[in-house]
């Protein structure tokens, strides 16, 4: 399989293949870009249909961690790690213990956080063998209580934020009564973020590929759930792709029905032109990874000693940079994918001349 001439890969500065035999470890670590700092990114555990799948998922997930941190005005690369099996089958304590040692492997260009498939508990198993994980300690929140590590509360409140500057910019309204939102994926985030809209007023649809997490969604906020392929023909205002990537395609597009298009997955649009084919359409696209780096920032606060007033601020600069996004794509005439990416690149190329302050802040 050809990685250097892989249609995702773009100046990565390793891709490490890691396999341990006495664990069944198969696992990819990418590290994109550390221009501005270690490369900090989850770590995926999902069973890839095929390793050509891993590879696509590592390389445009550890690409889109450089983006998203240079934009988020974090000290942070790009990197991004998956591990091939079913996380609901496959994992062990000493399966995470020897990707903690791959890891530990690249000297702390690369360090480890919980993405889909991983959590916690495997983290610290992790961190048995290697310094370079976060999203382990424990934080307190705004009232005080304790919090685990998981970068996943911070991550589905940021999506809400922009969610809102979306809807603002769209639709001209703060109130989300009666708002309808379609919510694909209720696991760690799209389960909390449905929580920040049902408290709000708004009315939910969800799915999941696992019955368990949908009817959860069900019981506790009573949202409606429908099967996994239905969720894209609902006539809603607002689609949150809250699950994995490449859910906007040629399949999908002319399926949906929403006007905004804010939720916390990495990569949605299948490839950029999706995103011409959206704001064709008037559909407003916040752009993914600047609406779900909320979880890349907690992560940052918690390495750099946590405090929540700063936390909490630079999460709700989220909507302001989003807001600054939709305005200037608008008078720029281009798609808020590319603007987000322009103002990005510039920042960990170190073309631009200065970083503009309007943006600085999330
Ligand atoms: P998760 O595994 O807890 O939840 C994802 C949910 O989506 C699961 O319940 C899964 O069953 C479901 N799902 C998968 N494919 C589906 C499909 N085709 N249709 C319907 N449901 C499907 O993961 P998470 O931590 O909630 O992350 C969700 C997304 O947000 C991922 O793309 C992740 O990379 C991204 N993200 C997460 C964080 C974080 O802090 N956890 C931060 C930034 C981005």
């Amino acid at each position: 399989m050809s990685v250097f001439s892989h249609p995702d890969f773009d100046h990565h500065e390793r891709v490490v293949f890691c396999n341990d035999s006495e664990t069944g470890l198969r696992a990819i670590i990418a590290v994109h870009n550390t221009h501005l700092g270690p490369a900090l990114g989850g770590c995926r555990m999902w069973p890839y249909p095929t390793e050509a799948d891993a590879v696509r998922d590592v390389l445009r997930l550890s690409r889109g961690m450089t983006y998203k941190s240079a934009l988020a005005g974090l000290p942070l690369g790009g990197g991004k790690s998956v591990i091939i099996g079913d996380p609901r089958k496959d994992k062990s304590e000493a399966l995470m213990r020897a990707m903690g040692s791959a890891v530990e492997g690249l000297g702390g260009r690369y360090i480890a956080a919980e993405d889909s498939g991983t959590g916690v508990a495997d983290i610290k198993a992790m961190a048995t063998q290697t310094a370079h994980v976060a999203g382990v300690a424990e934080k307190r929140n705004p009232d005080g209580t304790l919090r685990s590590g998981d970068p996943s509360p911070a991550t589905a409140y940021g999506t809400f934020v922009g969610l809102k500057a979306a809807v603002r910019s769209r639709l001209g309204t703060d109130d989300l009564t009666g708002l309808r939102v379609a919510i694909q994926g209720v696991g760690s985030v799209g389960f909390r973020l449905a929580k920040h809209l049902t408290d709000a007023g708004a009315r939910l649809w969800v799915t999941d590929i696992h019955p368990d997490q949908a009817r959860r969604a069900v019981q506790e906020l009573g949202v409606v759930a429908v099967a996994p392929d239905a969720i894209f023909d609902l006539d809603v205002d607002v689609f949150a792709p809250c699950a994995l990537g490449g859910t906007i395609n040629d399949q999908t597009l002319n399926r949906l029905r929403a006007v905004v298009i804010a939720g916390a997955a990495n990569n949605q649009l299948q490839s950029l032109d999706h995103a011409r084919t959206l704001a064709e359409r008037d559909i407003l696209y916040a752009p993914d990874y600047v609406i779900n780096a909320g979880g890349i920032i907690d992560i940052h606060y918690e390495r750099t000693g946590y405090e929540t007033g700063p936390l909490t601020a630079h999460l709700e600069g989220i909507g302001d940079t989003l807001n600054e996004i939709f305005l200037r794509a608008r008078q720029a005439g281009c798609t808020t994918a590319e603007l987000a990416d322009r103002i990005a690149e510039e920042r960990f190329l170190g073309t631009g001349a200065e970083p503009d302050a309007r943006v600085a802040h999330a």
